[in-house]
């Protein structure tokens, strides 16, 4: 089954460059003009990965990631004109998974697609991903997730924090940050809250492998996933 792609650009003559040039590669393209149409196309398809301009009518793109993070643990691919290594940071902080600055040449964009999607192997054609070295097995669109082949019970709190983890294994991410991601109006709620939640989904995790704890915790900064099996 071919990789279905969604390019949120908002303009057509780059947006036309970059579905022929997918499209060629075998990859079924779905072209949307802003964040809102983008969020709409989501929610139906079982997109298996987002080329993502920054600069967006409707919403500023790494906005719009956040948003989507919240929910969904898709590879993201930023397109951006602006090359600053701020911009850099920041794109793959909030989750985005690679960066291509324009202008840049659609066989580049191609070969990122393809590698990003390399490291997001997806099982079966159902919509759950695996990383081919981890324990954990992720459905976004169930918002399940199974730990060595056990079902785990999670909120819808729990679940967030734990994919936000899992999406990028080794990286730090503080209290702050997650509040950020996984809450709606973080401001309502306590650093507490994501210490609270970290334990409870540690629980959970010790339930089905006592001994392992994949969750690292980095004091006075944050937390972490074990980044190797
Ligand atoms: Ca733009």
């Amino acid at each position: 089954m071919a990789h279905k792609i969604l390019v949120v650009e908002d303009e057509p003559a780059i947006a036309d460059t970059i579905t022929y040039v997918l499209r060629s590669e075998g990859f079924e393209v779905t072209w949307c003009a802003t964040g809102e149409e983008a969020l709409r196309t989501l929610d139906e398809n079982g997109v298996s990965l987002i080329v993502l301009d920054v600069s967006l009518p409707d919403r500023n793109g790494f906005e719009l990631c956040k948003q989507i993070r919240k929910t969904s643990g898709v590879p993201i691919i930023f397109l951006t004109a602006r090359t600053s290594e701020v911009d850099r940071v920041v794109g793959l902080e909030i989750g985005g998974d690679d960066y291509v600055p324009k202008p840049f040449s659609p066989r580049e964009l191609a070969a990122r697609v393809k590698a990003v999607l390399r490291r997001f192997p997806t099982v079966e054609d159902s919509s759950a991903t695996k990383r081919v070295d981890s324990p954990f097995l992720v459905d976004k669109q169930k918002m399940k997730i199974w730990y060595f082949g056990a079902p785990l019970d999670l909120s819808r709190y729990e679940f967030r924090i734990l994919e936000i983890l899992i999406h990028r294994p080794g990286w730090v991410y503080s209290r702050e940050k997650l509040m950020e991601m996984v809450w709606e109006a973080p401001e309502t709620s306590m650093d507490r809250t994501v210490d609270t939640h970290i334990k409870t989904i540690r629980a959970k995790l010790h339930k089905v492998k006592p001994g392992i704890d994949p969750i690292q915790t980095h004091r006075g900064v944050g937390y972490s996933l074990k980044e190797s099996w």
